[in-house]
């Protein structure tokens, strides 16, 4: 439920609300609106009374929240969530943002002469998996604590902020250390233990749907998160598993709109693993902003064809320059930036 303050409630008194949620064993998140406060009660609040919240001075009303995924709500928090990652890049304002880079990390000079030209084509992010959660034990598994530790020297050298992946548990602190983004991949988009990790962790997430999660077990997989503590979760819709074989994964872009309809967290679309194919990615990008993304993230490689994981979905950055161009005209005629 949402106990919605009168406009005039004072400080005392919303804190009355928020010791009686406590007392009932249940959580409470302030929000203070322009206008007014509400306090969001988290938890299972299915048996709880009602009435005794109505009859507290300073309650305007209480109102069920209807949603299972009650902190993603924006019945509880109508206005967007803005992360942020570095002072330039904050995902969820009126600037798109885009988080380029390889699939994994490979080298020093991969990684150091990706991250110049990322950053040289306009994106505020880079991306690189350290840690790869691979179909076949044989294939690379990514360089691990070195790969982190190149990535920080990317940012060291351009300033822009690191996405990376975290696939278990016990590697959390390590990739938060170095990361200014944690990554969860879609193949751990219902592995709790990890999303309750990363909940306690102070370091923003890029939070992948599952690839056959619907929306709804999506946003309820990302309560885990927030309930554990952190408010900074981007979503990040990579496509599903369907009978379709013409690209890697079904992305809809619908569901873009649709969660931001649902919930106030940041979307963005990652048009690499969505489609599977280099020469679907600019087109698909274009999409994604023109139906209001709040950000990208794409997978480039100065030499595809020698890239160790996800060549073939890897645009080259010549390729990014162009689509950087094209995208920022798309994100200017629906009143954004790029
Ligand atoms: C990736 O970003 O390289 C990746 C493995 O993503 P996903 O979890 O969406 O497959
Ligand atoms: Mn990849």
């Amino acid at each position: 439920m949402i106990v919605v303050m009168k406009p005039d409630a004072a400080a005392g008194q919303i804190q009355a609300v928020v010791d009686l949620v406590r007392e009932m064993g249940l959580k409470d998140q302030v929000i203070q609106g322009t206008e007014l406060s509400v306090v969001a009660v988290i938890g299972d609040d299915r048996k709880k009374d009602r009435t005794l919240f109505e009859t507290l001075p300073g309650v305007e009303k209480v109102v069920p929240i209807l949603a299972p995924y009650k902190r993603a709500s924006r019945e509880v928090q109508p206005e967007r969530t803005a992360v942020v990652l570095s002072d330039a890049c904050i995902i969820g304002g009126n600037k798109v943002m885009v988080i380029a880079g390889p699939c994994s990390v490979e080298s020093e000079e991969q990684i150091l002469t990706t991250a110049h030209a990322v950053k040289k084509a306009g994106a505020t992010g880079l991306r690189g998996g350290a840690f790869k959660p691979r179909t076949n034990p044989y294939s690379f598994q990514g360089l691990g604590e070195e790969g982190l530790k190149l990535l920080a020297k990317a940012r060291d050298e351009t300033g822009l902020a690191i996405v990376t992946e975290v696939i278990t548990p016990t590697d959390v602190d390590m990739v938060s250390e170095y990361a200014d983004c944690l990554q969860i991949g879609t193949r751990n988009a219902q592995n709790f233990k990890l999303l309750d990790a990363c909940g306690r962790q102070p370091k923003a997430i890029l939070y992948k749907r599952g690839m056959s999660n619907t929306l709804d077990e999506y946003l309820q997989a990302a309560e885990y998160i927030l309930d554990a503590g952190n408010p900074n979760v981007i979503l990040c819709e990579r496509g599903i598993r369907t009978f379709e074989d013409h690209t890697r994964n079904t992305l809809s872009l619908a569901s873009v709109t649709e969660l931001q309809h649902r919930a106030h967290l940041p979307v963005v679309v990652d048009p690499s693993q969505g489609t599977g194919y280099a020469h679907l990615v600019p087109a698909i990008s274009d999409a994604s902003v023109a139906c209001g993304a709040d950000g990208l993230i794409i997978e480039v490689h100065p030499d595809p064809s020698h890239a160790l994981t996800d060549g073939a979905q890897s645009v080259t950055p010549d390729v990014l320059v162009d689509m950087m161009q094209r995208m920022k005209r798309i994100a200017e005629a629906i009143g954004r930036s790029l």
